[in-house]
This record gives structure tokens, C-alpha cells and sequence, in this order.
């Protein structure tokens, strides 16, 4: 759950496809977007631990947006890993002289993609289990099992911690009750949809009484989505 996010931007749907699975199979939390502008909408509501970008795009090249990363304080230590269906030393060299932390030539075996980006990861200083998931005012501390917001912990059972956890990793998107029983309490376990709503009702009780009870929405007719 809590493995590295990685971005993939990349317009030709095979190989999207193919990194997804990949990716996924490697237990990476995996986003696509078909272009730049995508990517950066992605970006803005969350941000990832590593982009794969592939250099041919059709909004703007991967490497010109790499540039623009790497020139951007608050972007700059992402790191980004340039595609390219190019085999030339030049297309490299060009690759890491705009800041790429590497760079590969498709066609690439799935095993080097994958050791590729846990090598850019440790190098980023990036571990796979986040000990801090923090969105907005809200810290998840995972190794003092806590979770804040705006500075005050706020007192959750083991459950209503796992819960926040799943909400807090995946911001934004829209989950129904057998969603998050599959993901918070695993597939095997026999409860009750509704004991989902008992929780959730939990949990909201304990986030108003300290200020943010608003961050867990009801989709009605659907599930829950947890947003700022
Ligand atoms: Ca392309």
C-alpha cells in the first residue's frame, strides 16, 4: 500500500499498458497520463516518487518538460527517468545533461525497467515505505502509528487508522463499500458492507472534533471519496 508512486507519461497506449502491468506487478502505485498536460494535472493533486517519461509525446517532448522540472524549485528532486525509442549516445548524453536522473531505449526488458527505478529511487533518498503520508494539514505517521492535523494528533483505533491510511494514499477518487473492504480489511475478512458505514461514521466523529470532519465525502448511490 504504501510502495513508491510512480508516474508513467506516455501517449502510445501498448506500452502505457504494458508499464502499468509491469509496474503494478512490481508493487509500485502506478499512474498514467497520455501526454504533458495530463501529467501535470496528475502532479498537482498528488505527487509521485518517480516519472517515467517517454521523450516523444505529442503536446511537448519528454525532454523539454524534463528541462522544465529540473528548473522548477519546488519539482527539481523529482526524479525522472527519460524513454526513448532513440539508441543514440548523443539522445542520452542530451537526456542527463537536462537533469533526467536516467534514461532508457525501448525496447526494454521489463526486470531492467523495474531494477532501473529502485536504483533512481535509493538514490533519491527515497524509501519504499514512506514512513509520512501527509496531505494537506493532515500527517499519517507510520512509524509512531499516529495521525495529525495541524499539529494535533487525533486518536484512532486500529482501524480507523488503516482507513485514513487507504484515503490518504489515494486522494480524490471515489471508493464503494466492497472497495474499501477488499482494501482495508482484505479480501478474506467476513464483515458487513454496512460495517463500512459504521466505521466511516467512526472516523468521521473523531476528525470533526478535530476540525476535519469534512475530509471523508459520501458519493451517494456509490461509496466514499476522501478530499480536501
Ligand atoms: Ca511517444
Amino acid at each position: 500500500m504504501n510502495s513508491a508512486k510512480i508516474l508513467v507519461v506516455e501517449d502510445e497506449e501498448p506500452i502505457r499498458q504494458m508499464l502499468l502491468i509491469v509496474l503494478n506487478n512490481a508493487d509500485f502505485d502506478v499512474q498514467c497520463a497520455k501526454d504533458v498536460r495530463e501529467a501535470r494535472d496528475l502532479i498537482a493533486e498528488s505527487m509521485p516518487d518517480l516519472i517515467l517519461l517517454d521523450w516523444m509525446l505529442p503536446d511537448m517532448s519528454g525532454i523539454d518538460w524534463c528541462r522544465q522540472l529540473k528548473n522548477d524549485p519546488s519539482l527539481n528532486e523529482l526524479p525522472v527517468i527519460l524513454l526513448t525509442a532513440r539508441g543514440a549516445e548523443e539522445d542520452k548524453v542530451r537526456g542527463l545533461e537536462v537533469g533526467a536522473d536516467d534514461y532508457m531505449t525501448k525496447p526494454f526488458s521489463p526486470r531492467e525497467m523495474v531494477a532501473r527505478i529502485k536504483a533512481v529511487l535509493r538514490r533519491a533518498g527515497k524509501s519504499f515505505t514512506k514512513t509520512k503520508v501527509v496531505v494537506g494539514h493532515l500527517i499519517l505517521d507510520m512509524e509512531r502509528y499516529q495521525l495529525s492535523y495541524q499539529g494535533r494528533d487525533v486518536p484512532l483505533s486500529p482501524t480507523e487508522f488503516k482507513l485514513m491510511r487507504f484515503f490518504m494514499t489515494h486522494p480524490g477518487k471515489v471508493y464503494n463499500r466492497e472497495q474499501l473492504l477488499d482494501n482495508v480489511w482484505g479480501r478474506t475478512a467476513y464483515i458487513e458492507e454496512r460495517t463500512v458505514d459504521v466505521h466511516i461514521r467512526r472516523l468521521r466523529k473523531v476528525l470533526s472534533e478535530h476540525g476535519c470532519g469534512d475530509l471523508v465525502k459520501t458519493v451517494r448511490g456509490f461509496g466514499y471519496r476522501f478530499s480536501l
